[in-house]
């Protein structure tokens, strides 16, 4: 049988803004099964990470390689950009993003944002998506919201909302930023808990948090950025339970 290829490997990405470097070099690779965590302060350039990842951003330099397929660039007047966008489409499909907030698209309803993509971008028979998109609900706990709009839902519901819908693409990779952070605390159980059974099934995924908890039990990495670089990397026994570096002790250490 043919091995199968990494789902992402990124190699060397570096990123300026204006005159700041911001990201210096980062590399990593997301096998199948694993849990990427990045932690770092605010500013360490993990959101641009991962917005480089699927190209949201371009990196300036760096390699990027999605499902053993190599994304090419080229250089034009504007800086790098990729040489044929029909790869970064492919690779998007691949790689679902679930941001901070305002997610879902506010003019449609929460079963109407999840066959979105299936249906126009993969293709997929309506009918066909509209059962997935209910045993999706369903699995995240929120088939009585089909119907809502995601004004009429709570935070957590919509971000629940969010994964179903990534979900609902097959993604080789889920990418999260911060996808509690705009909770309200009693919101942030029920969205770190189908999470962390997406993560016990075996999904791969990469996840920037500030939830130590769920880093510690899930991870099978824990990256810490500072400023644009990796300043300590490894499983979560060693990066949270035994930190080296004196600035990532000072992140870890109880604030009050
Ligand atoms: P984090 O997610 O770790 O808080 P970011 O990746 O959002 O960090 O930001 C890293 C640095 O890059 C910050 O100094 C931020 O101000 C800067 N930055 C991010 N996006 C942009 C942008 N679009 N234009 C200019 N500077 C940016
Ligand atoms: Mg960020």
């Amino acid at each position: 049988m043919a091995e199968t290829p990494i789902p992402l490997e990124v190699r060397n990405i570096k990123k300026r803004f204006g005159d700041t470097e911001v990201l210096k070099g980062l590399s990593l690779s997301a096998h199948k099964g694993d849990v990427i965590t990045l932690i770092g302060a605010s500013g360490s350039g993990k959101s641009t990470f991962l917005r480089c990842m699927n190209l949201l951003e371009q990196p300036d330099e760096g390699e990027l390689i999605v499902h053993g397929e190599e994304i090419r660039f080229r250089q034009t007047r504007r800086g790098r950009e990729p040489a044929d966008w029909k790869q970064v489409v492919r690779m998007r499909a691949r790689l679902s993003m679930v941001f901070q907030g305002f997610n879902l698209w506010a003019h449609m309803t929460l079963l109407e944002n999840i066959i979105e993509a299936p249906v126009h971008v993969l293709g997929k028979p309506k009918k066909a998506a509209i059962e997935q998109a209910q045993a999706l609900l369903e699995r995240v706990g929120l088939s009585h919201r089909a119907d809502a709009y995601p004004a009429q839902m709570s935070g957590g519901q919509q971000q629940r909302g969010a994964i179903a819908r990534a979900l609902a693409m097959d993604p080789e990779v889920m990418l999260f930023d911060e996808p509690t952070s705009a909770l309200d605390p009693e919101l942030v159980g029920d969205v770190l808990k189908v999470m962390r059974e997406l993560a016990d099934e075996g999904r791969t995924m990469i996840v920037v948090t500030h939830e130590m908890g769920f880093a510690r039990d899930v991870s099978s990495q824990v990256i810490y950025l500072h400023q644009g670089l990796v300043e300590e990397a490894g499983p979560p026994e060693q990066v949270l339970g035994n930190p080296q570096s004196p600035r990532l002790k000072q992140f870890l250490a109880p604030k009050y």
